[in-house]
């Protein structure tokens, strides 16, 4: 998954109610501000790579990480127009080598979701859409959810919760007060910047924060005292797991789908030990390229988060390219480390194209 409010100043932008007078000025207020971006696109070869994660339709989404199946396929049949569909490796050689055409599309999923491969597999079929998908190989057959969607159904689904929360994360004791908790759902409800008043909600932020730095027994231990609080089940529903190594090789066997790796464990590698950040990324394209039995090229930081080491671990792996959650076409000039992508929301087919126009314009 990413974080993009804690790494991408350049989030798109939730497309309003049209014809409203603030939906209006945002919009000419971010069309103006992508104006440089629009400059080179239309005077240099470009690749524009896309950041997706799930096709579901969960009922709370806070970091919008879900298109419906409906929209998804209304979005692929906009980038056949579009320009010339590549795996994001394709779109990097292409980018780095002496032809690039003037535009080259990417779609990419972060993670490794099952809905990649029942619901996303058959729409890039029917398309004839390449993708990437980039999988973190430790979750892969561990048959429960992702930590932070696990948090979403235990805080964010209309559980009744108990009016306190202790939990222990990493040896630290952490204490919560949820008075009058209502038994609601958050449909809408998205992860902000600040700190949020809800007592229900900040406790989820706070929990997140704390997993995100915690190791995956930790995290496991932190999900399953969770759910014994809130008295639900601690493995969720199967339709919202990562992959087992059985779908995974369905996916990897449509000559259409590149996989790419994302870690072992999904950590922030910039907030974790050098050494352990390096031990990720090999093991992951080792895990890979030992189940696939073809070389693994690509890689995508977990939450969008690297550093100097990060880049340096990434090329001594011997990838040849990695893509980040900044927010930007990519150009003949982009380090093939640090591909820029734009994340796509829950949009319909025309909203998905005025998006991606405000990049390359016209
Ligand atoms: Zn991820």
């Amino acid at each position: 998954m990413t974080d993009a409010n804690a790494t991408s100043g350049k989030h798109p932008p939730d497309h309003g109610k049209p014809g409203d007078l603030k939906t209006l000025l945002i919009a000419r207020a971010r069309r103006a501000r992508r104006f440089p971006t629009r400059l080179r696109a239309a005077t240099a070869p470009h690749g524009i790579v896309l950041l997706y994660h799930r096709i579901a339709e969960p009922s709370a989404d806070p970091w919008d990480l879900s298109v419906s199946p409906e929209n998804f396929a209304q979005q692929l049949e906009v980038l056949r127009r579009f320009g010339a569909c590549k795996t994001f490796t394709d779109l990097a050689d292409t980018l780095a080598g002496p032809a690039p055409p003037k535009r080259s599309v990417a779609v990419t999923f972060d993670d490794g979701y099952l809905d990649n491969m029942a619901a996303g597999l058959p729409a890039l079929k029917a398309a004839g859409v390449p993708a990437t998908i980039f999988v973190a190989t430790g979750t892969i057959g561990a048959a429960r959810e992702f930590w932070w969607d696990a948090l979403v159904r235990i805080f964010l689904t209309g559980a009744p919760l108990p009016p306190t929360l202790t939990l222990d994360i990493g040896g630290a004791r952490r204490e919560w007060a949820i008075p009058d908790a209502p038994a609601q759902s958050y449909d809408a409800w998205k992860m902000p910047r600040r700190p949020p008043r809800d007592p229900r909600l900040l406790a989820f932020t706070e929990v997140w924060r704390a997993l995100l730095m915690a190791d995956n027994d930790d995290s496991m231990r932190a999900i399953d005292a969770l759910a014994a609080w809130a008295g639900l089940p601690p493995l969720g529903d199967p339709a919202d797991h990562p992959m087992n190594r059985a779908e995974l090789d369905e996916l990897a066997a449509c000559d259409l789908i590149e996989i790419g790796a994302h870690t072992v464990w999904h950590p922030p590698l910039d907030m974790i030990p050098p050494d352990q950040a390096a031990r990720e990324i090999t093991q992951s394209r080792a895990d890979l390229e030992g189940w696939l039995g073809r070389p693994v090229t690509s890689f995508a930081y977990p939450f969008g988060k690297y550093d100097r080491n990060v880049l340096e671990h990434t090329q001594a792996a011997g990838l040849r390219c990695a893509c980040t959650v900044y927010e930007d076409i990519a150009t003949t000039r982009s380090d093939p480390f640090q591909i820029p992508r734009i994340h796509v929301k829950n949009w319909p087919g025309d909203m998905f194209e005025a998006m991606l126009r405000e990049f390359t314009g016209p």
